[in-house]
């Protein structure tokens, strides 16, 4: 039987990780071991099996001896570990949620709807590192993926509108604690009729221009707000997080002619999902209707939703989309710039998609190209 380590199994990526696992029945067929930065012999997670107290997760022996290892731990620990077991000698599997090693010549982003015949070509020339992607790439991939298929995209911009999950745990709860203090500052004018929408306003905008607003996390406050910057700057002008857009998705798809993607990255005042208004400039003229034909068909999870207020207000939204794996795609219209240019909007969870859940598919499909 081979053995799987786990590690990063707590974290928010983890968790989410954990939970579709046991969802999906993922636990067979190989030993599980679960590892930790901080709590050796500690219990780990509930799994549905009995599973020895947690392992030292810088302990190499002990690593070497897995076929497979996990990781959602983040990019300090594969920075301090990877390099070490490489060298030991180690020819396991590695798969890792951080971005360290995406870019690496060695590694495979994975995100099999979209990729998978890469990721098979990859598994049979002997590739043993496989990375999740950007959480906004993934999902704008698993989007598009039927025009992308279909060769029909010559450039892409995307305006995304992403949560504060993408910031880290920390920042979801300072979203929250900002709303909170918002609605206190409000009291009792939002519950007295007689007090006008400026006079709410004003409050909430001293409140909002306080030195102590909570605000440790994203250093200005996001809710009642936006923040149009995601990550650090590029000598390009670029985030690091508009950058990934064109880097990573031409690396997912292994392109011959790049495609050119790129856009502005916005933080906005949403839990755990990522949406983003796409302007495509196709290849040719294709009818609406093929068009939305075509999306609909990229893969099982995309939804096609019908270009009207309450069909869009209703199913393509964070509220609507939250803790699914479903893949809405809407607005979808051609636009005043020519035929060739289309409007589209989509939302997805990127806990999930954007995260979690290429992971736990990648290690069933290892496990099954190793069995
Ligand atoms: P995280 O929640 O900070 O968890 C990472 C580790 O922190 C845990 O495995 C745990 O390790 C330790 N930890 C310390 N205090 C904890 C607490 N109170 N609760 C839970 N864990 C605690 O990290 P993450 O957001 O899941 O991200 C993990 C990696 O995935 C990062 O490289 C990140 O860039 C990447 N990623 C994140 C997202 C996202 O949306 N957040 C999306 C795609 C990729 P021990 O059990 O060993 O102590």
């Amino acid at each position: 039987m081979k053995n799987v380590g786990f590690i990063g199994w707590r974290g928010m990526v983890g968790s989410v990780l954990m939970g579709r696992m046991l969802e999906e029945g993922d636990f067979k067929g190989y030993e599980p071991l679960f590892f930790t930065t901080s709590n050796v012999g500690g219990k780990g997670p509930e799994i549905g099996l009995p599973i020895p107290p947690l392992k030292d997760a810088y302990d190499i022996d002990l690593l070497r001896g897995m076929d497979v290892i996990v990781t959602c731990q983040g990019g300090d620990y594969t920075s301090r570990v990877y390099p070490e077991l490489r060298k030991s000698g180690w020819k396991g599997y590695w798969i890792d949620s951080a971005s360290t090693l995406r870019l690496d010549e060695d590694s495979i982003i994975v995100l099999d709807p979209v990729n998978r015949p890469v990721i098979d070509r990859g598994l049979a020339a002997g590739t043993r590192t496989f990375v999740g992607g950007n959480c906004t790439v993934s999902l704008m991939l698993l989007a598009l993926s039927g025009l992308f298929r279909e060769g029909l995209i010559e450039w892409l911009s995307t305006m995304t509108y992403q949560s504060a999950s993408g910031a880290g745990a920390k920042h979801m709860r300072e979203l929250v604690t900002q709303m909170a203090s918002l609605a206190g500052a409000a009291g009792d004018l939002l519950t007295d009729p007689a007090t006008t929408a400026i006079q709410i306003d004003e409050v909430i905008t001293r409140e909002l221009r306080d030195p102590s607003f909570p605000s440790d996390n994203f250093g200005v406050p996001l809710a009642a707000s936006l923040i149009p910057w995601i990550d650090r700057p590029m000598e390009s002008g670029q985030t690091r997080e508009e950058w990934k857009g064109f880097v990573e998705t031409n690396k997912i798809l292994q392109t011959k002619e790049p495609i050119p993607v790129d856009g502005i990255c916005v933080r906005v005042g949403a839990m755990r999902c990522h949406s983003q208004g796409f302007t495509i400039k196709l290849k040719k003229d294709v009818p609406l209707d093929d068009l939305w034909a075509i999306v609909d068909k990229g893969n099982q999870w995309v939804k096609v939703i019908p270009n009207d207020k309450d069909s869009s207000i209703t199913h393509l939204t964070p509220a609507a989309v939250n803790g699914t794996l479903t893949i809405p795609v809407g607005r979808i219209r051609k636009m005043l710039m020519g035929p060739e240019y289309v409007a589209a909007f989509t939302c997805g969870d990127q806990l999930l998609w954007g995260a979690a859940e290429p992971i736990r598919r990648i290690l069933k499909i290892i496990l099954e190209y190793l069995s």
